[in-house]
């Protein structure tokens, strides 16, 4: 399930996040059934403002089980995606699209994380080189998912908002603990995979 309009983009890497947790707080033990049940997490909107200024495409990753459990109607997740996309247009941030796996974990879909369908999805749609790209997450899940197609997951922890899911040992995967880190440590991971920045006078 994509909600975006598709434009194309050169061959390279791309910025995906996880959702809940990541651009919006976690509402332990639910999920978020409405706009007004989404809050930005601590500072994650001039996070985002720093990473576009890299120029590279913005994807959303999110598994969204409460649709396929009958909780969420999907118009109602198509609402909340075009509301966080215009609130962050309102400041500058374009997210090129947001990719949710709506099935239930019973399912055994190819798509919901840790399997890594959504990213295969936005790297076919997008011309996007896994190898090169990041992936911030909150959650074991997402790092599972980043990892299996060759993504450098970074972990972002807020201590603002509760119950990240994260459990595997931290090893060499780089941590966020606040927005305010998220930007260096994605830029030296995308510079680590050959990423160069835009000359800052071109436009
Ligand atoms: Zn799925």
């Amino acid at each position: 399930m994509l909600f975006s309009e598709k434009r194309l983009y050169l061959s390279g890497p791309a910025i995906f996040f996880d959702r809940d947790g990541v651009i919006n707080c976690r509402r332990p033990g639910t999920y978020v059934l409405s706009w007004s049940q989404f809050l930005f997490t601590p500072g994650i909107e001039a996070a985002l403002k720093q990473l576009a200024t890299l120029r590279l495409p913005m994807i959303v990753i999110s598994n969204q089980a409460c649709v396929g459990k009958g909780l969420l109607d999907p118009a109602v997740l198509q609402e909340i995606t075009v509301q966080m996309h215009q609130k962050l247009a309102a400041i500058g941030v374009f997210m090129a699209a947001a990719y949710y796996c709506i099935h239930r974990p019973d399912d055994n879909c190819i798509c919901r994380k840790p399997k890594p369908g959504l990213l295969q999805n936005a790297a076919d749609d997008y011309n996007i080189d896994l190898r090169g790209s990041v992936f911030i997450g909150d959650s074991d899940t997402d790092i599972q998912a980043g990892l299996a197609v060759g993504c450098k997951p970074i972990l972002f922890g807020t201590t603002h908002c509760e119950s990240s899911g994260y459990s595997l040992p931290a090893s060499c995967i780089p941590v966020a603990r606040t927005a305010v880190e998220l930007f260096p440590i994605s830029e030296k991971c995308l510079k680590d995979c050959g990423y160069s920045e835009p000359a800052s006078d071109s436009f």
